[in-house]
């Protein structure tokens, strides 16, 4: 299999093959086509598999596909992580996909105002960490309501974490009309179930 025959256009293809990206690995290949039909994805797979090129690379197709700004305190897509440490490999991982679109990292243990400030003209992509993304909710500082792509990473390791909590509040503020991809090395009982309230029909996969 080739990126191009999973459906990528030639300027994504040879984006990715400079970025070191020149075969799609197994969840790539099953995840990648389906993403790109607007299918919800629940991907069983561990870090090093290629996790985040499978949901980076159908993102990023999606939104670069229309090109409208983000309006200002909205995103367009929301990356949900546990930690701060793998946000920001998620981001630098988005930038090598593109370099059209507004990618924003907002975490715990920098200043809020500076994240607030970037917010203020709205953002393409948002990767966040759940305790940090409610407290700009609150300040007013982000609007979810037109975010229509929402993908949740590591989510057995935020099930740790009171991610549950979290979650339960901001999932209802983004956009109903939405395509959801959630990846998890594990299938626990209580990661079933959030599969069950927020994802719509997903395609499974496992690797
Ligand atoms: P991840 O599972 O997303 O944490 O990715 C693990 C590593 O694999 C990262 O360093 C990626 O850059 C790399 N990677 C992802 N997809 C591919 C691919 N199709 N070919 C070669 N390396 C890849």
């Amino acid at each position: 299999m080739t990126f191009n025959e999973l459906g990528l256009n030639a300027r994504m293809v040879s984006r990715l093959d400079a970025v070191g990206l020149k075969k799609p690995t197994p969840i790539q290949e099953q995840a990648i086509p389906q993403a790109l039909q607007g299918r919800d994805i629940l991907g069983i797979a561990q870090t090093g598999t290629g996790k985040t090129a499978a949901f980076g690379i159908p993102l990023v197709v999606a939104l670069s596909k229309t090109p409208e700004r983000p309006a200002p305190r909205s995103a367009r897509g929301l990356v949900l992580v546990p930690t701060r440490e793998l946000a920001g490999q998620i981001v630098r991982s988005l930038q090598g996909l593109t370099k059209d679109l507004r990618i924003t990292l907002v975490v715990g243990g920098k200043s809020i105002n500076a994240q607030a400030e970037k917010l203020a003209r709205g953002t393409d992509i948002l990767v966040a960490t759940p305790g940090r993304l409610i407290d700009l909710m609150d300040r007013g500082s982000i609007d979810l309501g037109q975010t229509r792509f929402l993908v949740l990473d590591e989510a057995d390791q935020m099930l740790d974490i009171g991610f549950i909590h979290a979650l339960r509040r901001i999932a209802p503020r983004l956009s109903t009309d939405r395509q959801t991809m959630m990846f998890s090395a594990t299938m626990p009982k209580a990661m079933a179930e959030l599969s069950r309230q927020y994802l719509d029909e997903p395609i499974r996969i496992e690797v």
